[in-house]
C-alpha cells in the first residue's frame, strides 16, 4: 500500500530519539509520505530539519497556531522555512474556542494573518477548528475565493482532524476545501462522524494520525505513530463499501494534489 499520513506531529520522536524507528515501523506498515506539522517556532525548525533529512518520505508544514495568537511571530523566518524544498503548506494554523475562547479576538488576527501569508506565497493551509466551526468557515471560505482569484488550480487546502458535523462538512467542500480523517473516525460513539466520512466525495478525502494523540482504535491509550494510519485508511475503507487499497491509493493522489507534488499521481 502507498498511504500518505497529511498530518503528524513528530517533535516528541525526535525528543526522546525514536524517530527513526517511528517512520521505519511507518513504512514497514505502507506509509509512503508523511506530512510533518509544525505549529510554533521551535517546531517548524524541527519540521524542516527532518524534510531536509528525510526527503524521500517527509514532506512538512510551518505555521503558527492558536497558542501563539499573543506573542509576535517572526515571519520573515517562517517565510525562509516555506522556500525550503519539501515545505509544501502553511500548518497548522486555525481557531480553538474551547480551550482559549478567551483569545478568541487574538486568535482570528493570527489566523487572518497566517491565510494572507499563505495566499502571498501560494501555499495550501492546513486548518484546525474547534468550536469555532462558523469562524473558520467564514475566513477559509474567503480564503478559498482569494486563491482561485489568484489563479490557484490546486486546492486552497485541508480541514484537519475533521471532527464536525454534515452541514460544515458540505460547506468546506464547497468552498473547495479537502477533508481529513483522523482516528477518531475508528472510535465506538465516532457513528455519526462515519456517515459525515462516508458522504464526502472522492476527490476531497484526505487521513491522517495527527500523532502523538488519539491513536485509532485498537490502539487507543498507546502513543499514537504514522504507522497507525493504515488503521485509519481500513476504517474508512469498510465506511464507504471500497476496499482499502483503493482508498489508500485515492487518499494518496488527494494529498499529492493538494500539496502540489508534481505528478499529481
Ligand atoms: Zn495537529
Amino acid at each position: 500500500m502507498n498511504l500518505f499520513d497529511t498530518h503528524a506531529h513528530l517533535d516528541g520522536f525526535v525528543a526522546d530519539g525514536t524517530v527513526e524507528a517511528v517512520l521505519d515501523r511507518a513504512r514497514a506498515a505502507g506509509v509512503e509520505s508523511v506530512c510533518v506539522v509544525g505549529s510554533s517556532a521551535v517546531s517548524n525548525e524541527l519540521v524542516a530539519d527532518l524534510v531536509r533529512a528525510r526527503p524521500e518520505m517527509l514532506v512538512g508544514a510551518a505555521g503558527l497556531d492558536r497558542d501563539q495568537a499573543e506573542l509576535s511571530p517572526d515571519m520573515e523566518r517562517l517565510a525562509e522555512l516555506l522556500e525550503g524544498a519539501g515545505m509544501v503548506a502553511v500548518g497548522e494554523i486555525g481557531l480553538d474556542y474551547h480551550y482559549s475562547g478567551g483569545t478568541a479576538g487574538a486568535q482570528r488576527g493570527l489566523f487572518g494573518r497566517m491565510l494572507e501569508f499563505a495566499l502571498e506565497r501560494r501555499k495550501p493551509v492546513i486548518v484546525h477548528s474547534r468550536e469555532a466551526d462558523d469562524d473558520t468557515l467564514a475566513m477559509l471560505s474567503e480564503f478559498a475565493d482569494a486563491w482561485r482569484g489568484r489563479g490557484g488550480a490546486s486546492p486552497p487546502g485541508i480541514l484537519h482532524c475533521f471532527t464536525g458535523g454534515a452541514e460544515f462538512a458540505e460547506r468546506l467542500v464547497a468552498a473547495g476545501l479537502m477533508i481529513s480523517f483522523s482516528g477518531i473516525v475508528s472510535f465506538n460513539n465516532a457513528g455519526p462522524l462515519r456517515e459525515v466520512a462516508r458522504r464526502i466525495p472522492d476527490e476531497r478525502l484526505l487521513i491522517e494520525t495527527d500523532c502523538p494523540y488519539l491513536a485509532p482504535k485498537p490502539y487507543r491509550g498507546r502513543v499514537n505513530e504514522p504507522a497507525y494510519v493504515a488503521r485509519v485508511a481500513e476504517v474508512l475503507a469498510e465506511t464507504r463499501g471500497v476496499r482499502v487499497e483503493e482508498l489508500a491509493a485515492l487518499t494518496r493522489a488527494n494529498a499529492r494534489r493538494v500539496f502540489q507534488l508534481e505528478d499529481g499521481s
